[in-house]
């Protein structure tokens, strides 16, 4: 149900982008356009921008870009319509009528009971006789069937139609069991059961429903990965939906603790630790991270100790940071034989212990301890460091260490932060303070220079000319491509000159079919009546066109396009479809017009 596009226009056009990105981000002016630090990724300089003019946002230190539709999904972790309603709401306009979201509202309800029978149907597999194994599984996990219902588990058998029988008999259809991916396509087009011989944890968002499953496999032999979850589908997002958030959401803890997996997440629950969440097989998103702060201001990170946990560790510090969450990192002791021993695994790393393992091996009580007193994100990072540097026994390892402390220290904004890590790190090596915090200064001054410098550098050579990140949109022709951005930026938004091109250029001589698409919505909007505006064109564009459309717009323009530098450009994008297009040599021309004189 695409919303009238004169409608999305004018509410574009009634909201000012850059009043309500300031009330996300403090911005200040600079030129044209606004800055500030981006509210999507952690930075301590700004690479965000709004453009007043244009109407849009770009950051170039993540890439994300649009117009104020988009901001508000990205900034609220809102679906898109939401977002437009939203943004309505704030512009004082009606939502217009639309007989398709009646459709939509009906086919949403059906796809989210279909799950919820769904949940129900593998509850009483796990019940049934058939589901003996799984029980017992669980109960070697130490769940108990309070928490078994508490969460809804159920079990998916063996079958490969079992589900989908008896789902096609309560009245959905394949395609509905497509839709939500409880059901697969075989190669000869049969449907059959995308969960098989899985422990199914029912994924629920903050609203009580069903939105999607996450499935453990039970018999470790055969087909399948260890977890599978479902992938995005129209009721679910991955990227927007925490594992327990709606158990999570009436705690009465301050601090919400973030684990890997569903089952770390049930123990802890079961522990009487009712704030824990997880992101369900994916690594954690800046959505999720803002879904979280609406509940809370405080998060603890309780991921493996592993390398991979470690490294998943440092990522959601600074996800979670960007969003204005005060991070704690809970790391659990290594597991330890009867004489107290560290267990080693075969290569050397000690052997990982998951919140699971450490409640029953340890005690609720004893996580409460940690969990009260994890150290901050700060602290864990300059352990990680320090850890790597052993005993510190001669001046080569002390300086290696120092080196790479100073590397974390320089990278802090607080001056505060930065003295006392600089005197703990000072202290651990045998070296005076100040000397640790003069490098510190030093290397700030020139990683400040080195930005401003590539900043220059990019406003001097506004033609070099930088491939989309995205493959798909990947430039065949960069000297054409060239060409073509700048046709394409001069005419939004300039009514004159899209009419002079729409005489003399034609979509198909574009090497590029990504900005012959916005060539050609905006002789389409023309035609229509409508603006060509850049952030109005922006609505019906796909994100990773989003983001090299938005990078393209915020590139320095040496000079003002007028009608005469237009030709320039038409010129050589004609020549350069001529070139591509010629046939090889002669010869091939010569047959080409002896086969039209035999045809
Ligand atoms: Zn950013």
């Amino acid at each position: 149900m695409p919303l009238p596009q004169r409608f999305l226009d004018e509410l574009i056009a009634r909201t000012d982008l850059v009043a309500l990105a300031g009330r996300y981000v403090p911005l200040k002016k600079k030129g044209g356009s606004y800055w500030g630090c981006c509210p999507f990724h952690h930075e301590k300089t700004p690479s965000f921008h709004v453009e007043q003019d244009k109407q849009f946002f770009k950051c170039f230190g993540c890439g994300e870009g649009g117009n104020a539709v988009h901001f508000m999904m990205k900034i609220e972790n809102l679906p898109y319509i939401d977002a437009v309603h939203k943004l309505a709401d704030m512009a004082g306009m009606e939502m217009p009528e639309d007989e398709g979201d009646e459709k939509n509202r009906v086919r949403r309800q059906r796809l989210l009971a279909l799950n919820t029978d769904a949940a129900r149907y593998f509850y009483d597999t796990l019940s049934g006789p058939g589901g003996a194994e799984a029980r017992a599984y669980l109960q070697k996990r130490g769940m108990t069937p309070q928490t078994i219902v508490r969460f809804g588990l159920g079990y998916a058998d063996q079958s490969w139609d079992g589900l989908i029988l008896a789902m096609r008999q309560k009245g959905y259809t394949d395609q509905e069991l497509e839709a939500v991916r409880l059901g697969g396509r075989s190669k000869r087009g049969s449907l059959y059961c995308f969960f098989r011989d899985r422990i199914m944890f029912p994924i629920i968002d903050v609203r009580g429903d069903v939105v999607a499953f996450g499935g453990r496999i039970l018999h470790g032999d055969g087909d399948g990965r260890k977890y599978i979850n479902s992938p995005d589908t129209p009721v679910y997002s991955k990227s927007r939906t925490l594992y327990a958030l709606n158990l999570a959401k009436k705690t009465k803890e301050k601090k919400f603790i973030l684990c890997e997996g569903n089952i770390d997440v049930i123990a802890l629950h079961q522990a009487g630790f009712d704030s824990a969440v997880a992101s369900c097989g994916t690594a954690l998103t800046s959505e999720q991270a803002r879904l979280l702060k609406k509940y809370t201001d405080e998060a603890v990170i309780c991921y493996d100790a592993d390398a991979a946990g470690q490294k998943a560790t440092e990522k959601a510090i600074d996800i979670l940071k960007a969003s204005g969450l005060a991070v704690q990192v809970l790391r659990l002791p290594p597991r330890r034989d009867e004489k107290g021993k560290i267990i080693y695994n075969a290569d050397g790393t000690p052997a990982k212990v998951d919140p699971d393992d450490f409640i029953r091996l340890s005690g609720a009580e004893a996580f409460r301890t940690l969990l009260d007193k994890p150290p901050t994100d700060g602290q864990y990072r300059m352990s990680e460091i320090r850890r790597k540097y052993g005993e510190l026994a001669d001046d080569a390892q002390r300086i290696a260490y120092i080196k790479e402390a100073v590397q974390y220290i320089a990278g802090i904004s607080s001056t505060v932060e930065r003295e006392v890590y600089a005197h703990a790190a000072a202290k651990e090596a045998g070296v005076s303070p100040d000397s640790v915090l003069t490098e510190a200064k030093r290397l700030r001054e020139s990683r400040r220079r080195r930005q401003e410098k590539q900043l220059e550098q990019e406003a001097l050579q506004p033609e070099r000319l930088r491939q989309p990140q995205a493959w798909e949109l990947h430039y065949d022709d960069p000297a054409s491509a060239a060409m073509e951005e700048r046709v394409v930026t001069a005419v939004l938004g300039d009514g004159a000159l899209l009419r002079c091109a729409k005489e003399r250029l034609s979509p198909e001589w574009f090497s590029s079919p990504f900005l012959a698409k916005i060539y050609r919505m905006a002789l389409e909007r023309m035609e229509a009546g409508l603006e060509p505006d850049a952030s109005f064109c922006m609505s019906q564009l796909e994100p990773d066109e989003l983001r090299q459309f938005t990078r393209i717009l915020s590139s320095p323009v040496r000079e003002r396009t007028d009608e005469a530098l237009l030709d320039e450009y038409i010129q050589k994008i004609e020549y350069r479809y001529q070139k591509r297009t010629a046939p090889p040599d002669d010869d091939a021309l010569l047959r080409a017009a002896v086969q039209r004189k035999k045809g």
